[in-house]
């Protein structure tokens, strides 16, 4: 469908993964997108490609402010880029902590800040924040990435209450493990990257990992008109991990 046509986009950490697949689905919904991230040498026409480092808010304000003008006006921001990051709270130190969580928390405030302006003037604007079910689920070896991506669940309820009245709607997407490149690095680390893959997909209720695709489309839906009335909520992509 070309539910999105006539529509503007920015999608952050648009290069790979769960970012790129959903730059791609916006275009073929028919958005006019914009990508930015901290390497754009992959990200090809019809996106329009921007540098920027979220965790960096003069390049944040340059790129938005590009993007804006480029496109003529903003009406989607999907707030993708983030980092992981492994361990209990033994094993991560303060620097570890400032940066991860100035990468996944500060870096969606930073990217929605300078899109506010030209989403209030859209008068029907979303913006849909990549969240995990790391937020909720208490996953092992996970204590930063978890409070990173549960400052992004506590965010996008703050965030869509403060802007319902300025027609910016504000929901999430908690994906499951998803197969990205992110994942792919995380397999590349492993002893045994197959038995690894494998304990992965067995965690899944449904025996597999989510695709970034199954993903983009969760996000397409929250950034469409279609769910206009849906406000402050948060979407699981995750094969049925939190469900059963
Ligand atoms: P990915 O590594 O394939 O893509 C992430 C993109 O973000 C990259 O292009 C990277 O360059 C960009 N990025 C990272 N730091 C940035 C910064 N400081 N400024 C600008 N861009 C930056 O990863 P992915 O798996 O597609 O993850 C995307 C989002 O999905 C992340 O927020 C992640 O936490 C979330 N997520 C991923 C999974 C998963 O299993 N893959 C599960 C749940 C949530």
């Amino acid at each position: 469908p070309q539910d999105l046509a006539g529509l503007k986009a920015l999608v952050t950490g648009g290069a790979s993964g769960i970012g790129r697949a959903t730059a791609d689905l916006l275009v073929a919904r028919g958005a006019d997108v914009a990508v930015l991230d901290l390497d754009i040498s992959a990200v090809e026409k019809p996106l329009r490609g921007y540098v920027a480092d979220v965790s960096d808010d003069a390049t944040v304000r340059a790129a938005v402010a590009a993007a804006v003008a480029d496109l003529g006006g903003l009406d989607i921001v999907v707030n993708n880029a983030g980092i992981g990051a492994q361990g209990t709270v033994a094993d991560n130190d303060d620097a570890e902590w400032h940066r991860v969580l100035d990468v996944n928390v500060v870096g969606m405030v930073r990217v929605a800040r300078a899109a506010l302006p030209a989403l209030r003037n859209s008068g029907h604007a979303a913006i849909v924040n990549t969240c995990s079910i790391a937020a909720t689920a208490g996953l092992p070896q996970r204590a930063l990435y978890s409070a990173s991506k549960g400052a992004v669940y506590s965010l996008t309820l703050a965030m869509a209450a403060d802007h319902l009245r300025e027609g910016v709607r504000v929901n999430c997407v908690n994906p499951g493990t998803a197969d990205t490149p992110w994942v792919g690095r995380l397999l590349d680390k492993a002893d045994d990257p197959a038995a690894e893959r494998a304990a992965l997909e067995a965690r899944q209720p449904t025996g597999r990992l989510v695709s970034a695709d199954e993903v983009a489309g969760a996000v397409a839906y929250l950034a469409s008109p279609l769910s206009g009335a849906t406000t402050g909520t948060s979407l699981a992509v995750d094969g049925g991990m939190q469900g059963l």
